[in-house]
């Protein structure tokens, strides 16, 4: 049998390595690495039954359960091609990624049927997660339905779609061959000491590049994956300490939450056996990675990286003490450069555009587009600098940045001013259109409970501490900031200032 670095291929080795140790633990209870295996083995016979043959393509829409990843072991298990789809995504958006990628058959949760209004027709359904009784093309009636004779090795590996989070505007579809996800993992095992057979609770959504790489990574080592469908501080953490989880893979705002939750409650539900928590997906606010490593301990990994480049670097709990901002360094074989716009190197200090080499750049987005390529390294999309001891700081998005009255203004360097402030609970920044400047300044600004502050305190604190044209001229006070489901603040949707 030649099954190799793949989902199906991991989970197959692991039914014959382990097939008793637990591999998946949900709400549903815990499925051991034999269970995951065969289970998946009959779903894809009962897929295949719906339709699904090699070189189609299988869509999921869930949340964080045991249904997604059998989906997905399935799909490899049949040579399916697999589109990861984003539950925060619309209907239309749904309905596009459907039609261009000329499904076959989609895994949905029954929550997400709505997402689903605008599939063409002819797209089969199968119902992942449902609270309903029903008995008919669900996952496990499939499961219960199916023999469990091992399929044939497939020739040829399906590839994998993950949907960009849609920050910058719809979300695109990146191609990735499967078995990057393997290499990414291992690559990240060179930074991050994970050790085999550690319990690693993935709250980031496994639809995402960065869940996906929790998976492949537990997948690797041997890791029982606990997944909870939704993620919840108080309960994330009661699932860190009653599983004894060593490892918590996780997106800034969920640390943010678990922070804000009462000392009473991380006291009597302390995680003691956590060891690593892995931070990624959106900008680390220092102020929450000192935080967060003073309520914890020295645990905090930050990881930068894209759907598109994969990682690009890593800041270890040691680094997140002396620099709480850096992204950290690139690991060995990484070739990580910032350029200027003629594509010059930008020397220590400088900002610029940054690019990397990695080997597990993504192979274009379904549209038929790319990323920019330079010298052979790719662009994040991102700007940043390296400080004189190389570690890597992301200052944002390359087209976040502000041009106000001639002068360049990275937000990000305004919003970590007002995260770092007690009365502020939660920031945005962003250029707004203005007559005189070409762009001027607005924060947005979610307060603490007990807070005082009004307009003129948050710009006398800018004023105070960084150049006049970073001083917001409009502040707008809102009681949430709008997020994806990867937590990403969505500033196209924070309502203009009039
Ligand atoms: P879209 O491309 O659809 O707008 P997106 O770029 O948000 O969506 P992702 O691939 O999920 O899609 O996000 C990658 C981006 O997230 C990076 O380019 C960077 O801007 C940001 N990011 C991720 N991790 C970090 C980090 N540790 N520090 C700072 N920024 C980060």
């Amino acid at each position: 049998r030649r099954w190799s670095l793949t989902l199906p291929g991991g989970y197959a080795v692991g039914a014959g390595r382990h097939p008793d140790a637990p591999a998946i633990i949900d709400e549903l209870g815990t499925l051991t690495w034999a269970e995951v295996n065969n289970r998946s083995t009959r779903l894809a016979h009962g897929l295949a039954g719906l339709g699904l043959r090699t070189g189609d393509t299988l869509a999921v829409l869930c949340r964080n359960h045991r249904g997604l990843i059998e989906s997905m072991v399935a799909a490899g298990k049949l040579g399916a091609h697999l589109v990861l789809l984003n539950t925060g995504a619309s209907a239309a958006q749904i309905g596009a990624v459907l039609r261009d990628e000329e499904i076959t058959l989609v895994v949905a949760d029954a929550e997400f049927r709505p997402l689903l209004a605008k599939a063409p027709r002819g797209v089969r359904r199968v119902t992942a997660w449902t609270d309903e009784k029903t008995r008919s093309e669900t996952v496990e009636s499939l499961i219960a339905a199916s023999p469990a004779t091992e399929l044939p090795a497939p020739s040829a590996h399906g590839r994998v779609i993950v949907l960009t989070s849609g920050t910058t505007g719809t979300p695109k579809g990146a191609r990735r061959p499967e078995v990057h996800g393997l290499f990414t993992a291992s690559t990240l095992l060179s930074k991050i000491p994970l050790r085999y057979g550690q319990r690693v609770l993935v709250a980031a959504p496994l639809f995402h590049t960065w869940g996906l790489a929790a998976l492949q990574l537990g997948m690797l080592l041997g890791s029982p994956l606990v997944l909870q469908r939704r993620f919840d501080p108080k309960s994330t953490v009661d699932a860190l300490a009653r599983h004894r989880c060593a490892v918590l893979f996780a997106v800034p705002v969920m640390l943010q939450r678990i922070l804000e939750l009462p000392r009473e409650v991380l006291r009597e539900h302390h995680p003691a056996e956590l060891k690593i928590v892995a931070s990624s997906g959106s900008t680390l606010p220092g102020a929450l990675a000192v935080e967060f490593q003073r309520e914890f301990g020295p645990v905090l990994y930050n990881l930068y990286g894209s759907t598109e480049v994969s990682w690009v670097s890593v800041a270890t709990p040691a680094e997140l003490t002396v620099a709480p901002a850096t992204a950290g360094r690139p690991p060995l074989g990484t070739r990580l450069a910032i350029l200027d716009e003629a594509g010059e190197p930008v020397p220590p200090g400088g900002t610029g555009r940054i690019f990397v080499a990695n080997g597990l750049l993504f192979d274009g987005y379904t549209n038929g587009k790319s990323k920019e390529v330079r010298d052979g390294m790719m662009s994040t999309g991102d700007v940043g600098y390296l400080d004189p001891a190389g570690r890597l700081f992301v200052a944002g998005r390359d087209d976040d940045m502000i041009v106000s009255g001639g002068e360049n203004v990275y937000p990000r360097e305004v919003e970590d001013l007002l995260a770092r402030q007690p009365q502020v609970r939660e920031v945005a920044v962003l250029g707004v259109p203005d007559r005189e400047f070409g762009q001027r300044l607005a924060a947005y600004v979610v307060l603490d409970e007990q807070a005082d502050l009004d307009a003129a305190g948050v710009q006398e604190l800018v004023k105070a501490n960084l150049a006049r044209h970073c001083v917001p001229r409009d502040v707008v006070f809102l009681e949430a900031l709008p997020r994806n489901a990867t937590g990403k603040v969505l500033k196209r949707e924070l309502p203009r200032p009039s």
